[in-house]
């Protein structure tokens, strides 16, 4: 039988600073296979371990307004008193080639996908919609503490806008709670698996070609 070739997937997975998202995908990737990350720019100042060019292009703000005038966001947003986008470069081409592309983008990139999707119909085929989520406010907090990288003012707009994310969360297509993580990466890999049948991202016609 002929290999059915497939369009990748855009999986845009958001969540309230906290829930754990980026350890899961992180954990997920090499088991799924065929993952590549959008590398965001930002204009946050890197955190301990954080490699420009690998967790985000670390720019100032003055080039993010250049980029942002010259069109090169396919998305942008202002999260946490930081900028942060999605370069229209880091999708082009890849789910052409099969590749599905995981971005980690707050609800206003998420909206703004959508809303791009509204008019360019080969993107909204390959868009699906996930949203993690912490088990409660109380363990949001908690593991926000733990992690140490923000200091209080920081992290009390974080908690704050937890809350406003979590209300958009019902915009979105799968909810994984991350209550455990080894369960929670277990579902977001039966999601993955699960995505790649779909027909949407397929010509079926190519089988008996
Ligand atoms: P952090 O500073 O913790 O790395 O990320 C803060 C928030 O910014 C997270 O919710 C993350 O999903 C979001 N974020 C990261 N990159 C982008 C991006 O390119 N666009 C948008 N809209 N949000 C992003």
């Amino acid at each position: 039988m002929n290999e059915l070739k497939r369009k990748g997937m855009t999986l845009v997975i958001s969540g309230p600073s906290g829930s754990g998202k980026s350890t899961l995908y992180h954990a997920v990737a090499p088991l799924a296979g065929g993952i590549e990350f959008s590398v965001s720019c930002t204009t946050r100042a890197p955190r301990e371990g954080e490699r420009d060019g690998v967790d985000y292009y670390f720019i100032g703000r003055e080039e993010f307004e250049a980029r942002v005038a010259r069109g090169e966001f396919a998305e942008h947003a202002e999260v946490h008193g930081n900028f942060y986008g999605t370069l229209k470069s880091e999708l082009s081409g890849r789910t052409e080639r099969g590749a599905d592309v995981v971005l980690d983008i707050d609800v206003q990139g998420a909206d703004q996908l959508r809303q791009l999707a509204r008019e360019d119909e080969a993107f909204r085929r390959t868009l699906e919609f996930v949203f993690i989520a912490p088990p409660s406010y109380a363990e949001l907090e908690r593991r926000l503490r733990a992690r140490g990288t923000e200091s209080e003012e920081t992290l009390a707009r974080r908690l704050a806008n937890a809350k406003r994310e979590m209300q958009c969360a019902d915009r979105y297509d799968y909810l994984i709670v991350n209550d455990n993580r080894e369960e929670a990466a277990d579902r977001l890999l039966a999601l993955i698996r699960s995505l790649r049948l779909s027909l949407k991202r397929m010509n079926p016609g190519d089988l008996i070609s």
